[in-house]
């Protein structure tokens, strides 16, 4: 076996690593890993079932608080209207993550979750990202893991990987002093893989960390790996500065640029050498980077994102159809699939 990059070695070849190089290093990998030469990608739609968090990052265009008249909490109907539009576009997934809201317990998420699976057992729900988990949790007294126990028991069966910004305490005290610790969101990754359920890892950079510690944040979730196998993925976005507070604050930080992020990409995909998916973040980089990015190491274009509330209120509002995803990937020279959330193909083209 090739000896596993370490951290100094990482940081090295984001710093000073040929971008060229660093490409085909990255590449190289990726034909390792999918030697079929395809490209998945998901068809499925955010459902942010609610705008009203007590968090407050910084970094967040999307919240709200609960007396501020754009606050909603969406109704079953609501819900079930957007699940029959995704599915008459052939969808499979909701990607169904909200604020934190300060005052709902258990029993609200269990019978929203009931509600959903039994009526549409069909379409995975992607749901609950660990701050969700972790308060609902607190406000419940109840443990994290019987938090999940339940939630999968009425039909949630994979958690997205959002919230874990950068793993380290020092920046989320920064951007986002009133979320969960690094270990903390390691934790409910760590119960949730422990019962079962998959997720995938993330990680939001361009606001302070340093080089050492986006792979300090990749170290941390190749240990994990290590320890669970239970993340399918790693999906890593930039910040999207418009309308936040971290903007107000911070009004010099520089955008990263689009050489960052291949960079990171790179790294990351010979980095996280247990990890077997890497999706490209078109979302946030545009559609040329987004295929840039299959040939720096992600071998998934991510989703068609159907209704993205989240980072298009920061300013990212890029679109993309099945069609358009098709011909980026053909145009790379990759087959295009459609899988689903475990990664399993369902359709080629
Ligand atoms: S990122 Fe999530 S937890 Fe943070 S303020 Fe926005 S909605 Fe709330």
């Amino acid at each position: 076996m090739t000896q596993r990059m370490s951290i100094d070695e990482a940081v090295e070849l984001i710093e000073h690593g040929d971008l060229k190089q660093l490409g085909k290093m990255a590449l190289a990998r990726k034909k390792e890993l999918h030697p079929k030469g395809v490209t998945t990608f998901v068809v499925d739609r955010n459902i942010n079932y609610t705008n009203i968090c007590w968090v407050d990052c910084k970094f967040c265009a999307f919240y709200t608080h609960e007396k501020k008249a754009d606050a909603y909490i969406l109704s079953f109907e609501e819900i079930d209207q957007k699940i029959e539009a995704l599915l008459a576009i052939g969808g499979t997934q909701i990607l169904f993550q909200g604020g934190v809201h300060p005052k709902l317990e258990i029993e609200w998420y269990e019978e929203l979750v009931a509600h959903i699976h039994t009526k549409y057992p069909q379409v995975t729900i992607h749901g609950f990202s660990a701050i969700e988990i972790d308060y609902i949790a607190q406000r419940s007294q109840i443990t994290i893991s019987e938090v999940l126990m339940r939630l999968r028991d009425k039909g949630l069966s994979s958690i997205p990987g959002a919230g874990a910004e950068i793993l380290s305490d020092r920046v989320r005290d920064i951007i986002a002093p009133k979320k969960l610790d690094k270990d903390r969101w390691l934790a409910v990754h760590r119960e949730a893989h422990k019962l079962g359920i998959k997720s995938t890892a993330t990680m939001m950079y361009g606001t302070v960390e340093t080089t050492r510690e986006i792979v300090e944040h990749f170290d941390m979730v190749r240990q994990l790996q290590e320890e669970t196998g239970g993340f399918r993925a790693f999906i890593m976005w930039s910040y999207q500065s418009d309308n936040t507070q971290l903007k107000r604050e911070l009004p010099t930080l520089t955008k990263s640029t689009p050489n960052q992020y291949l960079r990171y990409l790179a790294v990351a995909r010979l980095f996280l050498d247990n990890i077997p998916n890497i999706q490209s973040s078109w979302v946030t980089q545009g559609s040329y980077i987004g295929q840039m990015a299959l040939l720096f190491g992600a071998n998934d274009l991510g989703s068609t994102m159907m209704e993205e509330n989240v980072v298009s209120a920061a300013g990212a509002k890029n679109e993309m159809n099945q069609e358009e995803m098709i011909r980026l990937i053909k145009d790379v020279g990759e087959s295009p699939a459609k899988r689903n959330t475990a990664y399993e193909i369902l359709e080629r083209f």
